[in-house]
């Protein structure tokens, strides 16, 4: 077990939290498109001034590569933040240096302080050893509450919490716990449904949920590469031809495991992926050679929908189809609005699977929609992410 929020006394203290507050901005201003980041952050924050702590603040923005930018310093979400927690955030134009500490030093019980874009110093993603130090400087314990960063031995991810007393934000407390539930301990049965673009980036997770759910569904571009290892004709759809025996292997070791894995049995095809562009359905056995898949036929997404939503727990990782063009999201929707309104735990891995879901404004209906992409995919491949792992053992 991590240590969390609620395992040590703020009383008086100071707390440096590790938020992901690396919003979205309307292209070439400075007005942010999505503060979902920033309101993900708020609980955190509110309990650490309630506890009677001075919270201050550290995040990336963008990709910096160790020097200024001013394009990817923080007055906007600074003052983006001020008005959701509707309480003065201080900010200071340094993070590692005797500026931040003054200010930080200043604070009352309740302050909030945001440091500068920490990706701003090279010490950040090389986890330089005095850069971490004197972050932990500036504060008596640490907090993590940026699980999408999570996966990156950075100093403020990884570095500092090896100085500080270290716990996990009320975030990614519940990131841990779902998508380390429903592996370890899910209700049963447990399904796992897995799309997006390859088979390529899913290769150790797929290895993990064999072992460990009771039934698997396959959509999305990678079930081209395991239907052509079945021996299907899948004309120009999207394919990886060096892992056509994984795929033939995946599925002789869930046969062995008793772990049965479904295919489509149809699927929407197209001779190109454009709005509007004519389509067809086929079963998997009539695919034309010169069509390509695009999303999961309704005959496959009726099957999927019916019994996903009467399993006991689903994690779901990539979308069923191009969701991002119509009317290839059909398959993801159909599946989802089961899932969402389905008796039955949801854990949704983040990238494009939320984007997917929060398109679709279910988000509120799934157990949990993971703030991150890549932590999430690493998370459920059994790895140990750093910035988990570098938080105290209770
Ligand atoms: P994530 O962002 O979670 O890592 P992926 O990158 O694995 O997800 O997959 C998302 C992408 O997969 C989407 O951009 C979607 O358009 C694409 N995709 C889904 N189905 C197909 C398909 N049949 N052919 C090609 N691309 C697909
Ligand atoms: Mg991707």
């Amino acid at each position: 077990m991590k240590r969390m929020l609620r395992d040590f006394d703020w009383q008086g203290k100071r707390a440096l939290v590790r938020v992901d507050f690396n919003v979205p901005f309307e292209r070439g201003t400075t007005r942010i498109s999505d503060d979902v980041r920033i309101r993900e952050a708020l609980p955190t924050i509110e309990y650490l001034r309630g506890q009677g702590a001075s919270v201050v603040l550290c995040t990336h923005l963008g990709r910096p590569d160790g020097k200024r930018v001013p394009e990817m310093e923080l007055g906007p979400v600074v003052e983006r933040l001020g008005e959701l927690l509707g309480a003065p955030v201080g900010y200071v134009h340094d993070a590692p240096g005797g500026e931040a500490k003054a200010a930080a030093g200043a604070l009352a019980a309740g302050d909030v302080l945001m440091l500068e874009t920490i990706r701003f110093w090279p010490g950040e993603e090389t986890n330089d050893a005095d850069f971490a130090a004197s972050l932990a400087s500036i504060a008596d314990a640490y907090v993590n509450d940026a699980f999408g960063t999570a996966h990156r031995a950075h100093a403020s991810t990884e570095g500092v919490a090896r100085l500080l007393p270290a716990m996990a934000g009320l975030l990614m407390e519940k990131e841990i716990t779902f998508l380390g539930g429903v592996l370890e301990n899910p209700v049963r049965p447990l399904a796992a449904l897995l799309g997006g673009a390859k088979v390529s980036d899913k290769l150790q997770v797929l290895g993990r949920l064999v072992g460990h759910a009771d039934e698997l569904f396959v959509g999305g571009g990678m079930a081209g590469t395991f239907l052509k290892a079945q021996g299907y004709e899948i004309g120009v759809s999207l394919v990886e031809e060096d892992l056509v025996g994984f795929c033939t292997d995946t599925m002789e070791r869930a046969a062995a495991a008793s772990t049965p894995v479904t295919l489509p049995e149809d699927v929407v095809v197209a001779e190109r992926i454009e709005p509007g562009v004519p389509t067809s359905v086929v079963g998997i056995g009539d695919i034309p050679a010169n069509a390509m898949i695009l999303d999961i036929g309704p005959r496959t997404a009726a099957d999927y929908a019916q019994r996903l939503a009467a399993v006991g727990s689903v994690v779901w990782n990539g979308p069923m189809g191009v969701f991002e063009v119509s009317p290839f999201n059909e398959g993801t929707r159909i599946v989802a609005e089961a899932i969402a309104s389905g008796n039955v735990v949801s854990v949704i891995g983040g990238g494009s699977t939320a984007e997917a879901i929060a398109h679709l404004g279910l988000a509120e209906q799934m157990s949990h929609v993971s703030t991150g992409g890549g932590a999430s995919l690493e998370f459920l491949e059994g790895r140990e992410l750093p910035g988990v792992a570098a938080l105290d053992d209770v």
